[in-house]
């Protein structure tokens, strides 16, 4: 390949200057620039429509379409006043990635010239060609037919470019029989099916003042960033997004030194720009330091409306990839980019609630007698019992096999924890009733001029995959690179599910002659007896785990192939259609997307891998025995007998690494051939990878390091 070569490389980066200006513009003029808001639409909408558009996104009250019209004109003014020349609908296909179709404002009129045309029809439905999307099987090819369709509960927004703007709007792709082929679709039928099981429960609860129950989300996002110059020296970076080969660094994240220590200056500055452009789309970023691996970082934005969450977190992605290159980085969302080096996930943060009840994961000081979150936790509690396989699935990709089901946090088994304060109450719950709530407490510090500290209720627990950390829950699982709609589907999903079980329960009991509390202990009672086996507050890293957790009957899903098996589970599949989420349809073909993707990802990983071995290591390998085998000859010539231990390492090593080759070519061809092409990836292909791996990977602390074409680990990790 044309690749640069590791020394040109390592020469560029230590040359690399970074051009900036700085930013002249408050932060605070910023925030929200490039949106269409429910601010603007105020000042540009006739009164009764801009009603009509904030009664939909704070109320979820549906749209009437004849509105579209105003808001369309409005929007294309706005638009081209920050210098549109475009539109385009944003969607969301089952790829996980961002999908964009610009069209022009431009329409010629008959007498030659060309007026800017936007009509409410043009916002409401867009009709890209479905067919370059994956489907599932969907459509057959002669049905190609897809439409976008406007998500009014998510605001418009300005995308710039030096050479002209476009104006985004985020919608929903179905096919042209309605069938969801994209991951927005389904994610607000979950929002909403949960909101109507909530608001049932809140009734009983004495508020019927509810008009919809929202899920919020925030998702910290851990990312690596390295030179591009080595991104270039690395052919399996640039094919597969992580490194296929390298030894692991003699100085590793042991030291522990990286997490949240200094910034380094290149980074902070990429970071500085990336709060920037985050925040003119009015994307929250808040929280930004080192991670544990040095070169990862974390970025976290503060909370929001799941589905609005949902595409900042898209947006934000693409948007980190690109501000990093203006600072000559690449920014890798890879889950592990580098093995034996500390992976990347997107933290999961969620709550539910509203404007009226606040935050319903709230426990308040006295978790005992809040009823009301008590119920709610229960329910989290059940569905993570009842639906974990779920919630595995949602998250099962092969890039995060590498974290879940690897020995790495958190674990494939899906287990909650609450924290030693709540499990104390609903230890008491199960033994007949909750009387007091654990002091939290004020941290002694032994220095009276410092204000005093308030401890949590709960130490944290980084083990855990689903861990209660306050006032919310904290889904670990989900990899960096994955799209949080499917988790949020989910959650959202077992939670409608919960809720509606445990508002009938209340119901049957209160009718059968129970008073409220009573009936709300009943119901406590049954489900920490019958779903407490998922709450485990220990070391999820364990092998003990492994094993308690197998006899507690929780599932272990390592790897892709086996977590996907569970969109087959009978309760699972009627989950979602019973609470129209996705139908039997739509699941199967979901199903057949990720092992779809699972199995390509693999067998490109796998052609990568071969060809890097026989183009740039054999090659260093071959040249490096020669050198010590002449070395050998030319001495033996002049008289002198050495051994050198180096020359059969190298011998070996090449005999192991064409053997190696070998075995690898031989899967990589029968790939084609197999019935199931995730399994046979799975069995066949990972092995034999690691097979070339682990040859390669040895010979690279052997051969002359001025011969060894690929940066190292320490090189690229470290050279920032
Ligand atoms: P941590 O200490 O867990 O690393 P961070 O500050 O990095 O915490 O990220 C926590 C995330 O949780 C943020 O995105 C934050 O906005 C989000 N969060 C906080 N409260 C809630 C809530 N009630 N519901 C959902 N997300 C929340
Ligand atoms: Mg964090």
């Amino acid at each position: 390949s044309g690749s640069m070569s590791r020394r040109q490389a390592i020469e560029a980066v230590t040359t690399y200057e970074v051009q900036t200006d700085g930013f002249p513009e408050p932060l605070a003029e910023t925030f929200g620039r490039n949106v269409f808001s429910l601010s603007e639409m105020k000042k540009r909408l006739p009164k009764h429509v801009f009603k009509a558009v904030s009664a939909t996104v704070d109320k979820g009250v549906p749209l009437d379409p004849t509105l579209a019209d105003y808001v369309a004109a409005a929007m294309k003014d706005w638009a081209i006043e920050k210098g549109a020349t475009h539109y385009a609908h944003v969607f969301y296909p089952l790829t996980g990635f961002t999908a964009e179709k610009h069209d022009s404002f431009l329409e010629p009129d008959s007498s030659g010239a060309s007026l800017a045309e936007f009509q409410g029809k043009t916002l409401l439905q867009g009709e890209p060609d479905a067919s370059s999307f994956p489907n599932g099987g969907l459509r057959g090819t002669f049905e190609a037919r897809g439409y976008t369709g406007w998500d009014a509960t998510s605001p418009a927004y300005i995308l710039e470019n030096p050479n002209g703007n476009t104006l985004c709007i985020p919608t929903i792709f179905i096919s042209w029989t309605g069938e969801a082929l994209d991951k927005k679709t389904p994610l607000l039928r979950s929002q909403q099916a949960m909101s109507k099981q909530a608001m049932r429960l809140l009734k009983l609860f004495g508020h019927s003042d509810v008009d919809t129950v929202v899920s919020y989300a925030g998702a910290e996002q851990e990312y690596f960033l390295i030179d591009r110059h080595f991104y270039f020296a690395r052919p399996d970076l640039m094919t597969a997004d992580r490194t296929l080969f390298g030894a692991e660094p003699s100085k590793g994240q042991e030291f522990d030194d990286h997490y949240f220590g200094a910034i380094p200056d290149r980074v902070l500055a990429f970071m500085i720009e990336l709060d920037r452009e985050l925040f003119k789309q009015g994307i929250p970023a808040k929280t930004r330091h080192n991670e544990v691996a040095p070169g990862q970082f974390e970025l976290a934005p503060v909370f929001e409306k799941s589905n609005l969450a949902h595409d900042h977190q898209q947006l934000m992605m693409t948007t980190m990839k690109k501000v990093a290159e203006r600072y000559g980085m690449v920014c890798l969302l890879h889950e592990k980019p580098f093995a034996g080096v500390n992976g990347s996930g997107k933290h999961v943060n969620f709550s539910l609630g509203n404007s009226n009840q606040g935050n319903l994961l709230n426990p308040g000081d006295t978790p005992h007698e809040n009823e009301q979150f008590l119920v709610f936790c229960a329910a989290i509690i059940r569905g993570v019992h009842k639906f974990g396989g779920l919630l595995r699935a949602s998250i099962a990709s092969a890039s995060n096999d590498h974290r879940l089901g690897a020995n790495e946090a958190p674990p494939a088994i899906i287990s909650i924890f609450l924290g030693e304060q709540l499990m104390d109450v609903f230890d008491q719950i199960a033994k007949g009733g909750a009387k007091q709530s654990k002091e939290t407490g004020v941290l002694e510090l032994g220095v009276d001029t410092l204000p005093p500290l308030k401890a949590d209720a709960g130490d944290r627990n980084r083990t855990s995959p689903f861990a209660f950390t306050g006032n919310r829950f904290e889904f670990r699982a989900p990899g960096s690179n994955q799209s949080i709609a499917d988790p949020m589907i989910a959650i959202n999903a077992m939670l409608a599910e919960s809720i509606d079980h445990i508002a009938t329960a209340l119901e049957k009991e209160i009718s059968d002659g129970s008073e409220f509390d009573a009936a709300v202990q009943t119901v406590l009672e049954g489900i920490i007896s019958e779903h407490g086996a998922v709450v485990f507050n220990g070391d999820g890293y364990s092998d003990a785990w492994q094993e308690e957790a197998a006899s507690r009957g929780l599932l272990n899903l390592r790897t892709t192939v086996d977590a996907i098996a569970q969109y087959d589970e009978p309760e699972i599949k009627a989950l979602l259609n019973d609470y129209g989420i996705l139908s039997n349809r739509e699941l199967e073909a979901r199903k057949e997307v990720v092992l779809e993707q699972y199995a390509l990802a693999l067998l490109v990983e796998a052609k990568e891998t071969a060809e890097i071995a026989k183009t740039m290591i054999l090659p260093a390998a071959i040249r490096y025995t020669g050198e010590v085998a002449s070395t050998a000859a030319n001495l033996a010539a002049a008289g002198i007998e050495v051994t050198t231990p180096t020359l059969k390492t190298m011998s070996d090593g090449l005999e192991g690494l064409d053997a190696a080759m070998d075995a690898l070519d031989e899967a990589i061809a029968g790939f084609h051939d197999a019935d199931d092409e995730a399994a046979y990836a799975l069995a066949t292909l990972i092995p034999a990878m690691a097979g070339v791996r682990a040859v390669a990977d040895k010979l690279e602390s052997v051969v002359a390091d001025d011969l060894w074409p690929l940066p190292t680990y320490n090189e690229m990790l470290t050279i920032l």
